[in-house]
């Protein structure tokens, strides 16, 4: 018994040590292990694949698995990987040079990829194909996604990219279309628990179904997170492993607190708009030895299935008591929470900001949206939007670029003659609620797109609503020749406003700027905005002065106005022109 132990841990992990070598040991994931299977024994392997998927549900296992397959010696298709030729067993080793695996998080630059394409182009050293598994795709750089796609859109006969992702949203859509994707899926919890039986039964240990259940709960979908926890448990209770079954009680001991706890003590705290709590929370965490940025991951995850419940669907993988949970909010509250916490992943890799700092900072962020969110809730807006004398709703016709910049405000300006200070007060919040509306739809509208225009859907796929000011929708977009083409090609911008003016109830025109771009934009809004106004309101409020002596933008078409606000959002040069 100790010495099989000791074997265990001395190989490293039993994540490592139980890796799936067939596609049949692809556990959860079947159908994506069928039809690599039938593409490796038809010959049909594609150039590039898109794995995708949450943490530790197998994507590179998967990837390693369908370079063995493709290599492997074994006559027969059909039986590859055969795991006992000499490249399935460099493979599986990990001593095959021309299987290449690069984590994307530290080769995430230019130079990495114009690397990669130099040495692409040699055959392989050993093997009939080359494998190159690119881990976390989604932190190369725009410069190096650019870079990438050129060898994408050419790729050599005997090279196979694997690009395995958490977040295939952030990936271009130019090259996630180059590739073939496939969507792994968290494990249901009794699939987890019928695979730790089974590694349990090999590696001979006694541990309650109790036990398993506890871990795989907590694993929440993932069988490495799974394995790791068993791992750890083993690893503490060391000598009795094999003697005494691991109990329930030993393991709520030696696992502690548990993760889920604290999830939903701090969700909880969100819940009461209660910033202290929350911050609490947050800090036993971090006191508990939890990584805060997996933490806020999981705190993303766990908010994203309360939405799930909300509306109504189900989360096998929580507790019976998160349904109590979930109905603390209204739908809306729990979408403005996700998109905060969505926020939160996005800059950690690339600075060196404090986890926790930014942790504190989203979650009190969250709980500050919630309660504007409850002043400004959809159902509110839309009805206040319905009802209240708003000239700006009154159907008509979508402002054309060639209509005059006073003739398309005309009835705005009149909604808002003889109130000079709107821009304060009214316009700048009915501003915010619009933006809301089209944040809360964001999913729905891009869905409809999809249908009316998949060219116009798929530029807005890394795009988001940021800011609404008159009847501008500002877009933000990381990649310029999604905002280039956004901006120019005037017939797929029309399709994007036509279904966004649906959803606003009023029509509307957009311009997509870079994300860095928006605060630029934010800042100048108030100015901005009362200068369009002002034209409008001359006769009807008796002039006004104008703020900036910046050049008259209003005789220029939409185009040229789009073209120049996003030079100005660029070099930021309105009071020097
Ligand atoms: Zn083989």
């Amino acid at each position: 018994m100790d010495s099989t132990r000791e074997i265990m841990l001395q190989s490293g992990s039993l994540y490592r040590k139980y890796r799936p070598q067939t596609f049949d040991e692809l556990v959860g994931q079947e159908a994506i292990a069928r039809t690599l299977r039938n593409a490796v024994a038809l010959g049909r392997v594609a150039h590039a694949y898109l794995f995708c998927g949450p943490r530790g549900t197998g994507k590179t296992s998967t990837a390693r698995l369908l370079a063995k397959a493709v290599n492997c010696l074994a006559p027969d298709p059909n039986q590859r990987p055969c795991n006992q030729c000499a490249a399935c067993r460099a493979i599986a080793s990990g001593a095959a040079v021309d299987i290449v695996e690069i984590d994307a998080a530290s080769n995430r630059g230019v130079d990495d990829i114009r690397d990669l394409r130099e040495k692409v182009k040699y055959a392989p050293v050993e093997l009939r194909t080359k494998f190159y598994i690119i881990d976390e795709a989604h932190q190369l750089t725009r410069d190096a996604f650019n870079a990438f796609l050129k060898t994408l859109e050419e790729p050599p006969p005997h090279v196979v990219f694997v690009l395995a992702t958490t977040e295939p949203d952030k990936l271009p859509d130019t090259v996630a279309s180059r590739c073939q994707r496939f969507d792994f899926r968290r494990l249901p919890i009794d699939r987890v628990v019928e695979r730790l039986r089974f590694v349990c039964a090999q590696e001979g240990l006694a541990v309650d179904d109790a036990v398993l259940a506890l871990i795989a709960r907590r694993a929440t979908g993932s069988l490495r997170d799974a394995l790791g926890l068993l791992e750890r448990l083993v690893v503490f209770v060391g000598e009795r492993a094999g003697t005494a079954p691991i109990t329930l009680d030993l393991a709520l001991d030696v696992l502690g607190g548990s993760r889920h706890e604290r999830l939903a003590e701090l969700v909880g705290a969100i819940a009461d708009r209660d910033a202290g709590r929350a911050l609490r929370a947050i800090a036993a965490a971090a006191d508990a030895g939890e990584d805060l940025q997996q933490f806020g991951r999981d705190l993303t995850a766990f908010v994203r299935s309360l939405l799930h419940i909300r509306a109504g669907g189900a989360d096998p993988l929580l507790p019976e008591e998160s349904g109590k949970l979930a109905q603390r909010f209204t739908l809306a509250e729990l979408a403005v929470v996700l998109r905060k916490l969505t926020g939160f992943d996005v800059p950690l890799p690339r600075s060196g900001v404090d986890p926790q700092l930014l942790l504190e900072l989203t979650v009190v962020e969250a709980i500050l949206a919630l309660d504007q969110a409850q002043v400004t809730a959809p159902a509110t807006s839309a009805d206040r939007t319905a009802a209240a004398p708003r000239p700006a709703s009154v159907p008509v016709a979508p402002a054309s670029p060639a209509v005059s910049r006073g003739d398309g405000h005309i009835t705005q300006a009149s909604s808002s003659a003889g109130a000079p200070s709107r821009e304060q007060s009214g316009a700048a919040a009915d501003e915010d609620t619009l933006l809301e509306q089209l944040v809360l739809r964001w999913a729905a509208i891009r869905r409809e797109l999809r249908s009316a225009n998949s060219k116009a859907a798929a530029l807005l796929a890394d795009a988001e609503p940021r800011l609404v000011r008159g009847d501008e929708v500002i877009l933000a977009a990381p990649y310029e020749f999604h905002r280039r083409r956004i901006n120019e090609e005037t017939e797929l911008r029309r399709v994007i406003e036509r279904v966004l003016s649906r959803h606003l109830g009023r029509p509307c025109r957009v311009v997509c700027v870079a994300p860095e771009e928006v605060e630029t934009l934010r800042k100048r809004g108030v100015n901005e905005s009362s200068r369009h106004e002002s034209t409008d309101e001359a006769g009807a409020a008796g002039g006004r002065v104008e703020e900036e002596d910046a050049p008259d933008p209003r005789a220029l078409s939409g185009d040229d106005l789009r073209r120049l606000e996003a030079a100005k959002a660029i070099f930021d040069a309105v009071e020097l022109s």
